[in-house]
Formats: C-alpha cells, structure tokens, sequence
C-alpha cells in the first residue's frame, strides 16, 4: 500500500485532535499535529518556541515558511514512512500547495471535513482542558479536568491559554479568512469528504472511518 496522508479539517473544536488521535491508532499512522509541536516548541523555549510564543497566545497563524519546514522535517522521521495523520495543517493555501509539492500531486489520501456549528465548537473550546504533556483532551466536567491529573501520563491538565473567550473570537477568525478556502482546493482534486462533526464522537469516528476505508479499497 502506498503511503497513507490524511487531513482532518474544520473549525477549532471540530473534534480533529479527538478524533486525529483515534484513527492515527487505528491506522498505525503517527498523528502530526502543528499546534502540537509548535506548544512544544513553546514549553521547551527552543528558538522556534521563542519565536512563536506571542503568535500562538494571539490565536494567529505561525509563518507559512515556518510550519512548512517543521512538517517536512516530522515527515523524514522513520515512524512517518507508512504515512501521517495531518491535524491542523494544511492551514493556508499556501501551505496545502507546499503540502502537494513536498508529497507529489497524488500525495494526499483523503481529507475529512469535520462540520460543527459556530455555537458548538465555541461552547466545546471553552470546556476543554488539555494535558501539557501528553496534549490528552478532556472537558471541564471530566475528573481529570477537575483534579488538574492527565489519567493517560500524569500530566497537568490545564486551559490552554488560546481557549479563552477572546482567543476563540480571533482564531474562529482566522479560519474562515485563511483556512476554509482549503475545502474548495481538496473538493476540486476529489479528496475531500464532509462528516457531521455534531454527533458523538465514536459515530463521528465510525463515519471517518468508513470513508477512510472505501477510499483504501478503490
Ligand atoms: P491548534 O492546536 O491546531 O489549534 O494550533 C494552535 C496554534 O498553533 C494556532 O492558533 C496557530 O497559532 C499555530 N498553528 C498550528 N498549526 C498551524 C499552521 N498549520 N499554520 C500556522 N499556524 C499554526
């Protein structure tokens, strides 16, 4: 089989990083998220983090340059030789054109389009707590949102500080204005299928899945 790229799109809060996390395990892909290594960056004060830091508190986009490297980069490390799941890039056009140039034009799989409603994801990043560590998502009711303990490694489980009201206004933003012109670039190519991010997140994985699968088969 060749190699297996997948792009989890929508809204903040759409449920990608839930649902990326899931179907990297059942695709034994790794799951590649920016916002991921870019925190990461940010918490180990390396330079990129450095750099960054203000950026990301400011819920605007890092320089095209900048992620397109650090994707390329994930790319060449062995556990990507089978593919990756892309959770929160391609995040411009000109990052989706960089995406076809390091992969070639048939590089991309699939790319799923998780539909959410404003009002929901609005209410959905306001309850989210994240582990530092592990980047594990819970919600504000969750025991391990109240006890600040990430059940999966220990880690503190804390509101990222982009999860705050005027945050979430700006990067809501910010993905209609620069990220959702990307649903007509995957549409014309034929990669692209739309899921309603709405519903449970186990349906929401088995309908993810299903697509997944059929286009594996073809
Ligand atoms: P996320 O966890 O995907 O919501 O990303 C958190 C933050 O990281 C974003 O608000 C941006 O500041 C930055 N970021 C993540 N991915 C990208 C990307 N592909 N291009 C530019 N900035 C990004």
């Amino acid at each position: 089989m060749s190699r297996l790229i997948l792009v989890i799109l929508g809204k903040q809060g759409a449920g990608k990083g839930t649902q990326g996390r899931r179907l990297a395990a059942t695709y034994a892909v790794p799951h590649v998220s920016t916002g991921d290594i870019l925190r990461a960056a940010v918490k180990a004060a390396t330079p990129v983090g450095r750099e960054v830091a203000a950026v990301l508190e400011a819920g605007e986009l890092v320089s095209d340059d900048l992620v397109n490297r650090l994707v390329e980069e994930r790319f060449e490390e062995p556990d990507a030789a089978g593919g990756a799941l892309l959770d929160g890039y391609p995040r411009t056009l000109a990052q989706a054109e960089a995406l076809e140039a390091i992969l070639g034009p048939s590089g991309v799989t699939l790319c799923v389009n998780l539909e959410v409603p404003v009002e929901l994801v609005s209410e959905r990043l306001s309850a989210r707590r994240v582990c530092v560590d592990c980047g594990a998502i819970y919600r504000d009711v969750d025991p391990e949102a109240r006890s600040g303990i990430c059940s999966v490694c220990g880690g503190r489980v804390v509101q990222r500080a982009d999860d705050r009201p005027e945050a979430i206004r700006q990067r809501l933003e910010v993905y209609e204005r620069d990220t959702a012109p990307l649903l007509d670039f995957y549409r014309d190519r034929g990669l692209l299928v739309n899921v309603d991010g709405a519903r449970e997140a186990d349906e929401v994985t088995a309908t993810i899945r299903g697509a997944i699968d059929e286009r594996i088969a073809r």
